[in-house]
């Protein structure tokens, strides 16, 4: 076993680093303060390439590995969470499903000529008014009609879906209702321009003030019946699997976001005088900045292994769930802390880490909450269990 990363993983964090810390950075108190969408950031992370990265070349995709993604995210996360989230709802959310479940002409025709890398966004719609962390509740409905799906309903919070440069989404509708009474759903596909389907304003947020969420709505909304990704039915499975991996990738955004509240806290600490001397030499500091690197350095192995995992195609749902969870609590202590270091510095708005700490808080929220993270991992704990007694059980 070893910890290298390869040479082309090394070259895209450092790539990210650069362009992060060079480009994006020095803009992040501004994108926050006037909540305005980063296009210029979005085109050139287009050209570097890390707005199709883990899509496949032969799709106008980058076709880097999902490590290589999530340490690209981490370190454009370090610099601004609201160009990260950006990034990771393109890929993760609108992206990866079409990659995965898509057939080859929705693959050739929405990845290869529509998205092309990150000329235009792609968004998930999954969430509605009372659909969340239950998500089995989609009211949003479709009905096929004469060789088109018929969609009615609405979606609430989705990032990336109003945008100058958004090409669609990818929506959950329910196509029906199963023997046991459970809704059958289906993922399809809703270009932008489609009529019938339309943007609410967006929304007045603590955190990720630069990205994109509008409400959608869908009123006899009409795509080709081919606009279904992979099959009927298939629905609830397929946001499962995409979530599993967007877990993965919303704890690298944690990740970027606790190691830029360690830089800004370990600056403070050595540049504040107290006392006659700099504040980073009373132990209680000190303390304060090892358990936050050593958090740091436990949630970033946890979402590599988690993503070395996933490029094997071993499974790594708990591994996910842990990383996401695990992240997102540290980045909440992290932003926490940093401000605690920066004493009343770190309550005004100019100070950085004030803003971390109103932006860390969604890190617990997006992509399954805590509570439904810390259950999947209950749950896996409880089956593999069941399984080794009953291996014990049959062995006897
Ligand atoms: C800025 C932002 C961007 C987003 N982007 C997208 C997007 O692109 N696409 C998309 O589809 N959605 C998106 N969402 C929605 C997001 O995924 C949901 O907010 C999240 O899944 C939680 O759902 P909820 O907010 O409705 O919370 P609720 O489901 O109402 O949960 C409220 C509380 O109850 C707890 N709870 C609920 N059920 C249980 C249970 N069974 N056991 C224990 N506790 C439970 C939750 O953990 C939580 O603490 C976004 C949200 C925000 C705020």
């Amino acid at each position: 076993m070893h910890f290298d990363l390869t040479d082309e993983q090394r070259r895209w964090r450092d790539l990210a680093r650069d362009f992060a810390q060079g480009e994006i950075r020095p803009r992040a108190a501004q994108l926050d303060r006037e909540q305005k969408f980063p296009y210029d950031i979005i085109a050139k992370m287009t050209d570097l390439g890390f707005m199709g990265m883990t899509v496949p070349q032969e799709y106008g995709g980058s076709g880097g590995d999902f490590v290589a993604y999530n340490l690209a995210l981490e370190e454009i996360s370090r610099a601004d969470t609201s160009v990260g989230i950006t990034m990771e709802a393109h890929i993760s959310l609108g992206c990866s499903p079409i990659v995965g479940f898509g057939t080859r002409e929705q693959k050739e025709y929405f990845l290869g000529e529509v998205i092309k890398g990150g000329r235009k966004l792609w968004a998930f719609g999954l969430t509605e008014e009372n659909a969340g962390t239950d998500a089995g509740g989609t009211q949003t409905t479709a009905e096929l009609e004469d060789g088109r799906w018929v969609i009615n309903g609405s979606k609430k919070w989705i990032t990336n879906s109003g945008t100058d440069i958004t090409g669609g989404a990818t929506i959950i509708a329910r196509t029906g209702t199963r023997e046991n009474g459970k809704p059958e759903l289906t993922a399809i596909i809703v270009p932008q321009e489609t009529p019938g389907y339309t943007r609410g304003p967006g929304y007045e947020k603590t955190g990720w003030r630069a990205s994109d969420q509008h409400p959608l709505y869908f009123e006899d909304c009409r795509v080709p019946e081919e606009y279904i990704l992979g099959e009927r039915g298939k629905g609830f499975r397929q946001f499962l699997q995409t979530l599993d991996a967007g877990r993965v990738a919303v704890a690298a955004l944690s990740v970027g976001l606790a190691q830029a509240c360690l830089d800004e806290a370990l600056q403070r600490a050595r540049e504040r005088q107290q006392f006659g001397r700099a504040i980073a030499e009373f132990q209680a500091i000190q303390f304060k900045l090892a358990d936050m690197a050593m958090e740091i350095e436990l949630s970033r192995n946890m979402v590599l292994k988690a993503a070395w995992l996933k490029d094997r195609g071993r499974r790594f749902g708990r591994e996910a769930s842990m990383a996401k969870v695990f992240a997102s609590e540290t980045a909440k202590r992290a932003a926490d802390q940093a401000v605690q270091i920066h004493g009343g510095e770190g309550f005004m708005e100019t100070s950085a880490v004030a803003r971390y700490w109103r932006q860390v808080k969604i890190n617990e929220i997006g992509e399954g909450t805590s509570e439904i993270n810390r259950q999947i991992i209950a749950r896996s704990l409880l089956q593999e269990s069941a399984e080794e007694a009953k291996e014990k059980m049959l062995a006897q």
